[in-house]
């Protein structure tokens, strides 16, 4: 029996929102039903915010009543605020996922709130979603926890506290987001550990971002201290505002070829996740799209998948 590792492809949310031009609704939902063939076992489909401030996340209802009908993929949808979570509920979305910064300046930036503020949007958020019918997951992610372009150093103790405050308000689970890419491996290691110290498996994740050309690093670094979720986009789609012309993302295909290749069970085939990229080429034929794995070729060497 293989380690299994779960991906979380946000290529949809995270890669589309910063995209210069808008995929249609049509070919967002065959994209994200060919990566659910390919296995990916958990997509974040879109993000339930007003349309006027992400116009490319307007069809998130549509898209997530599709996607949640779709066999054996747990959909993931962002969720800002009670608002955004009420919607993900209606649409049916499985979990949510709660941005919550840990610094100062993304946070009102970003949400126009402070940390504190959202902490206690995200225990209203909860309260409301445990008194539905309904099970819906709430995994909380601490944005900055790594940098932020606008205050600089995030100290480790600011990230501990947001991740235990989360923890205490009933997060089901809380991740770790190195949002602008400026974290090192070494770097990960101290943060995780100190956030496991204090809530446990409770860190369910890393989102990173591979700004400096460190997130494949950063992964590796997540994995030889226990993480078992990482966040990857196709092709490495997205960017981030305050980096020009950086990447967005990890690649998810060359995420998947590293923990294949070490020995872990991700459940992604890597030939028909890489044939997903065809969807970025005709829904966003000016996007870049990265990855070495697709450029390279999969070796012969690679470990044969069952499927
Ligand atoms: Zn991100």
């Amino acid at each position: 029996m293989r380690e299994k590792v779960t991906v979380c492809e946000v290529g949809p949310r995270d890669g589309l929102q910063m995209a210069k031009t808008r995929m249609d609704t049509a070919t967002k939902i065959a994209w994200i039903t060919a990566m659910a063939e390919a296995g990916v076992p958990e997509i974040e489909v879109g993000s339930f915010v007003p349309p006027k401030l992400i116009p490319t996340m307007a069809d998130t209802d549509e898209v997530t009543r599709a996607a949640v009908r779709l066999p054996g993929v747990l959909i993931v949808a962002l969720a800002p605020n009670l608002r955004g979570a009420q919607n993900a509920y209606e649409a049916g979305a499985h979990r949510i996922s709660v941005p919550v910064s840990v610094s100062e300046g993304h946070s009102r930036a970003n949400l126009n709130r402070t940390p504190d503020e959202q902490i206690a949007e995200v225990a209203k958020m909860i309260a409301w979603v445990r008194e539905q019918p309904r099970r819906m997951e709430v995994e909380t992610a601490c944005s900055t926890a790594f940098g932020c372009s606008i205050d600089g150093v995030v100290p480790t103790a600011s990230v501990v506290r947001v991740a235990a405050a989360l923890a205490a308000a009933g997060a089901d689970m809380v991740t770790l987001a190195d949002t602008v890419g400026y974290g090192h491996p070494a770097q990960i290691k101290e943060v995780v550990r100190a956030v496991q110290a204090e809530i446990g498996s409770k860190l369910d994740g890393l989102h990173l971002h591979d700004t400096m050309g460190l997130g494949i690093a950063n992964a590796l670094a997540g994995l030889e201290v226990g993480v078992r979720n990482f966040d990857a986009a196709l092709a490495g789609l997205g960017g981030c505002p305050f980096a020009p012309g950086a990447s967005g993302n990890i690649v998810t295909e060359d995420l998947v070829f590293m923990l294949e290749s070490m020995g872990f069970e991700s459940g992604i085939n890597l030939d028909a996740l890489i044939a997903c990229r065809r969807y970025l080429a005709e829904g966003l034929p000016n996007e870049a799209r990265h990855g070495h794995v697709p450029q390279a070729g999969i070796p012969k060497t690679f470990r044969a998948l069952a499927a």
